[in-house]
């Protein structure tokens, strides 16, 4: 198995460096971290250290370490959570000794000496718990256990979303068994600032919903910038419009101080993916992004958007 020869390499480098996707969210530091603390709490003698620079507003959650060109020479270098390579954060990942990718999104950039991909994973850190149960050596301490379980409630939403499978609740059930307190990083994962608690309430003031069922919502920049959100604070609203039970797919408009606009599509049924897909983007069945040029384009989405929602409602009273 694949796994083993994880193991292995692990067990032969005196130095591991792990890196993670720019703009990390809690399973990509979950998985990083929690990986890194597991070999150092099993292998105390090795150099473990976490790469990729700053990780703002979740530094509450994790920090990373100053990490040296040189170190590099000789090293095992693990890329936890990253699907493509231009999004792995700190491109020094590529001149260590030896290169791991462990990942849960489809392998369409298939890098590094050994790839362990399992797109059926609710998260990285969910993939990162099975690798230290299977290993003799990797231990599950409390700071390990904290990192992964942040990951997991990060990627399925509080285990909302369909890719928490009775595997997933196994995970969490022996992860909370640490000593840390759950309800704690859940109300503090769960925190909004109060300028994100306005932007949730532009979105629901200025949302249209068409009586099908579509939904969409068009955030200007002068909107972002008086509130003074960042980009991960925005994005952070995008399942706002899904709250209501009307709203079966939608879309939010973010304008971009480079490109136009950020369409971020979400649906609770009707595939969204190919519409992202003609519009410069991708995805997901159900969460996609693409881009739009201008409102017009924005308007052709939005059209489309109805129509997919108009033909998912008729497919299912068939
Ligand atoms: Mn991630
Ligand atoms: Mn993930």
């Amino acid at each position: 198995m694949i796994q083993d020869q994880i193991l292995q390499a692990i067990q032969d480098y005196d130095t591991i460096i792990i890196h993670r996707h720019v703009n990390p969210d809690p399973d990509a530091l979950g998985s990083q971290g929690g990986l890194a603390a597991a070999i150092a709490a099993g292998y105390p003698d090795k150099t473990v250290l976490l790469a990729g620079g700053a990780v703002g507003n979740l530094d509450w959650l994790s920090a990373m370490d100053e990490v040296a060109d040189a170190t590099y020479e000789g090293a095992l270098v693990i890329v936890c959570d990253t699907a493509n390579q231009p999004r792995v954060s700190d491109q020094r990942f590529s001149t260590g000794a030896k290169l791991i990718k462990i990942d849960h999104h489809p392998n369409d950039d298939a890098y590094g000496d050994l790839q362990w991909v399992v797109p059926e994973a609710s998260s990285t850190s969910e993939l990162i718990f099975d690798l230290i149960q299977q290993s003799g050596k990797l231990t599950l301490n409390t700071a390990a256990a904290r990192l992964l379980y942040a990951g997991i409630v990060g990627d399925t939403g509080r285990f909302l979303f369909n890719n928490t499978s009775p595997h997933t609740l196994e995970v969490a059930a022996a992860l909370i068994q640490a000593d840390f307190d759950p309800t704690a990083l859940n109300n503090r994962m769960n925190q909004i600032t109060f300028a994100q608690a306005k932007l949730q309430s532009y979105v629901f003031t200025h949302m249209t919903v068409t009586p099908a069922g579509a939904a969409w919502v068009v955030i200007p920049r002068r909107v972002i910038e008086a509130l003074g959100l960042t980009s991960d604070q925005v994005h952070a609203a995008v399942g706002t419009p899904g709250r209501l039970g009307e709203v079966i797919a939608w879309a939010m408009f973010v304008e971009q101080v480079d490109a136009p606009y950020r369409v971020n599509l979400r649906s609770k049924g009707p595939v969204i993916n190919e519409l992202a897909k003609a519009f410069a983007g991708g995805g997901h069945p159900l969460a996609a992004g693409a881009k739009a040029q201008d409102l017009t384009e924005a308007a052709q989405i939005q059209r489309a958007l109805d129509a997919l929602v108009h033909d998912y409602k008729e497919t299912m009273n068939a």
